[in-house]
């Protein structure tokens, strides 16, 4: 026997209710039984994206949407621009790509987060860019970008301002239409708390004007399609029934805990999480622009940090994350977002330091578990 510990930026554990939702025998989705369901899940969608602006749920994971916000907003031969702070805005830049859209990339170190005023810079001596990609919460860094700052600057211009808030949304605040976001496009197995497979997307009417005008070849991701159905409460293919069902669940959760508190909850638990690899002696990879969804640490030097994390893993039942691409095996990233309790960060911590102790790295053992609960009885 094992009791298992999720605490991996996507996917993350499920509540209970919506085990119990995802249990229950299929509906058929032209029903009124489901366009109930499927109006609820709408409206609470605007609650959770802080948004007048449809809501778009699409049948796919993550990126399934951030290729719909390329392929509806742009046509080939357009000019984008791209903040590039990990392997996340990097996959931006290849969606352009892939779509014949050049990419006018804003490279930002690993760990650190964009200057605004550099795509204040951009915009400026580039009049052609139409759109500008962003990333709410770089998952690859554990950095978190000021979209409030970032919205401000492009709000007044042509360019529409997309946020990639896959890992942040429900974890992180994002105010969608006082920032002057146009497009926020979402996962479903983060802060959202269900499993993978639903996509989501938000568009303000700035992007449905350039929804109209775009030429790039789509069919499912459609989103004229997706808003002709919206408007009948419907969809334009079938739905993922189970999952918008165990959606409803957790909008219902979000509303009764409330957007404030869920953040805070998140900020204690991201400050908890700090203090405690802190005390540790680790350093934090992005101090300065430090994520409350996910908090990213340099393993310390001449440990494997791939063993670490498959030692937790295998040996402990505690999952965590490593590092990707240039940073493989050189980070731990442990998230906190979603259906994540003190005592989830107190087990994290603790297998942490025990394995870092058999692993023979020198710390005062229980250091991060206290510093952790000094935080958590504030
Ligand atoms: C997880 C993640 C993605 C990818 O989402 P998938 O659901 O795996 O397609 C994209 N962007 C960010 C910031 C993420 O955290």
């Amino acid at each position: 026997m094992r009791k298992n510990y999720l605490l991996t930026p996507g996917p993350t554990p499920l509540p209970p209710q919506v085990c119990e939702a995802m249990s229950r025998p299929i509906i058929h989705h032209r029903t009124p039984q489901f366009q109930a369901i499927l109006k609820e899940a709408n409206e609470g969608l605007k609650y959770a994206f802080q948004t007048q602006n449809d809501v778009f749920i699409l049948a796919s994971s993550g990126t399934g949407a951030m290729e719909a916000a390329v392929a509806n907003l742009l046509s080939a031969g357009d000019t984008a621009l791209v903040v590039q702070a990990g392997k996340f805005g990097e996959r931006w830049t290849e969606l352009c790509k892939a779509y014949g859209v050049t990419a006018e990339v804003i490279s930002v170190e690993w760990g650190k987060a964009v200057d605004p005023a550099q795509i204040q810079k951009s915009l400026k001596a580039n009049p052609k860019i139409k759109a500008v990609f962003t990333t709410l919460c770089e998952t690859s860094t554990g950095v978190a970008t000021d979209i409030e700052a970032i919205g401000k600057i492009v709000k007044d211009g042509e360019a529409a301002l997309v946020v990639d808030a896959i890992s942040g949304l429900g974890a992180i605040d994002l105010k969608s239409d006082a920032w002057g976001v146009d497009m926020v496009v979402s996962g479903s197995q983060k802060g959202l708390m269900l499993p993978p497979g639903l996509g989501f997307i938000s568009l303000s009417s700035k992007a449905m004007k350039l929804i109209e005008a775009s030429k790039s070849p789509k069919y499912y991701f459609d989103l004229r399609k997706a808003k002709k159905a919206i408007d009948k409460t419907d969809t334009p293919f079938t739905p993922a029934i189970t999952l918008i069902i165990a959606l409803v669940e957790v909008l219902r959760m979000m509303k009764q805990d409330g957007l404030e508190n869920i953040f805070s909850r998140h900020r204690k638990m991201a400050d908890a999480t700090r203090a405690a690899v802190k005390a540790l002696g680790l350093v934090l990879f992005a101090p300065d622009a430090a994520s409350d969804a996910v908090t990213a640490a340099v393993v310390p030097q001449g440990l494997d940090g791939e063993k670490l994390v498959k030692t937790m893993r295998d040996t402990y039942g505690v999952t965590i994350a490593g590092g990707q691409d240039e940073m493989k095996g050189k980070l731990i990233r442990i998230a906190h977002m979603g259906f994540i309790e003190e005592l989830d960060i107190i087990a994290g911590i603790s297998c942490l330091e025990k394995v870092l102790t058999q692993m023979g790295y020198k710390f005062q053992l229980g250091a991060g578990v206290k510093a952790a609960e000094e935080v958590f009885l504030k």
